[in-house]
């Protein structure tokens, strides 16, 4: 089809490239998919090989990135995004959030593409502002473990609106919080994949520090939803996506316990260094700008994650 559109998502064999390269495909958008494959994997991608398209391409985007043809979007979604696995992949973080970022800002100007950054609520840092709304510029430690991660997302987004600025690159900037649902990784070491893994394996729930900390969790549908409006709205500043249910650690750790039914203990070990003491979305913007809002409650959303986790675990025996 001549007039098709087409997508690159960088990043898009992860969690949630891999969720976006579906949901453009039944929006009738080719898609090419990009992943140098570092902690994204094939099997969250090997359903839609195939699918008219559909193509992947293994490639670091820090390299310059060639795509033939049309691009009519750019969705940069390419960066490690657990705290396990940045502070592994301190300078490939450090460079996928600059580099990278460049890279994908030139090809969509180059292509004439509408760019879409995927950022974070780690640019609040360990906030002192609570919720978070768009206007707060947050308290993050340039220095500690995290800053590899939260300065290259800053720098990302510093990046992204200077070419909306300067070279009129058509761009959007979406500010994630935390999201789960099926495709996370068993061992990246977040919180979701991680106590589900334990409860399901009948080990203790490592809670670290005592477990008061919070943390405000949306499911991916959910996610993609706000991010398809917000990559077809006019608005090119900062927007926060999350839902904003807040809860405790340990209330977490608790809720996975019941629904799982897994005879589970709950242990507490040391809190990371930096780890944000609360996290919940201010997501008026979102309302407003949007009309969007979470729809997927706890409940279900963990039911349908626990099942996926289930089924992977039947598979790999
Ligand atoms: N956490 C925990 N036990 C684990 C993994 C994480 O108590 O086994 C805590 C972590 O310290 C943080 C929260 O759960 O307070 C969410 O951690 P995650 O790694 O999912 O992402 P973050 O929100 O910190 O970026």
């Amino acid at each position: 089809m001549a007039d098709q559109p087409r997508a690159l998502v960088t990043g898009g064999a992860g969690f949630l490239g891999s969720h976006l390269c579906e949901r453009l495909l039944a929006e009738g958008y080719a898609v090419v998919c990009m992943d140098n494959l570092i902690t994204g994997s094939v099997g969250n991608i090997e359903h839609l090989f195939g699918r008219e398209g559909f193509v992947f391409v293994k490639h670091d985007v820090t390299n310059y990135i060639h795509v033939a043809g049309r691009l009519d979007v750019i969705l940069h979604f390419a960066s490690p995004a657990s705290p396990i696995d940045y502070l592994q992949l301190p300078i490939q973080t450090l460079k996928v959030g600059s580099l990278g970022t460049h890279k994908a800002l030139g090809l969509a100007k180059a292509k004439g593409a509408r760019f879409l950054l995927a950022s974070t609520s780690e640019v609040y840092g360990d906030p002192q502002i609570h919720p978070q709304p768009e206007s707060y510029w947050g308290n993050v430690n340039p220095v500690g473990p995290r800053g590899v991660y939260d300065e290259a997302k800053r720098f990302a987004e510093a990046l992204t609106m200077a070419y909306h600025r300067f070279h009129d690159v058509d761009t959007r900037i979406v500010r994630i919080f935390n999201t789960y649902g099926p495709r996370m990784r068993a061992g990246d070491g977040r919180v979701v994949p991680t106590f589900i893994t334990q409860a399901l394996d009948g080990k203790p729930l490592t809670v670290f520090g005592d477990g008061s900390q919070t943390r405000s969790f949306c499911h991916v549908d959910d996610l993609v939803e706000g991010i398809w409006r917000l990559l077809n709205s006019e608005y090119s500043d900062p927007m926060n996506i999350g839902n904003p249910a807040e809860m405790t650690v340990l209330q977490f750790a608790e809720e996975i316990v019941r629904i799982t039914g897994a005879g589970s203990e709950i242990t507490f070990e040391p809190l990371p260094e930096d780890d944000p003491k609360v996290r919940q979305p201010d997501i008026t913007l979102a309302r407003k700008v949007l009309g969007w809002e979470p729809r997927v409650s706890l409940e279900e959303g963990l039911a349908r994650t626990i099942l996926y986790f289930e089924e992977l675990r039947r598979r790999q025996a």
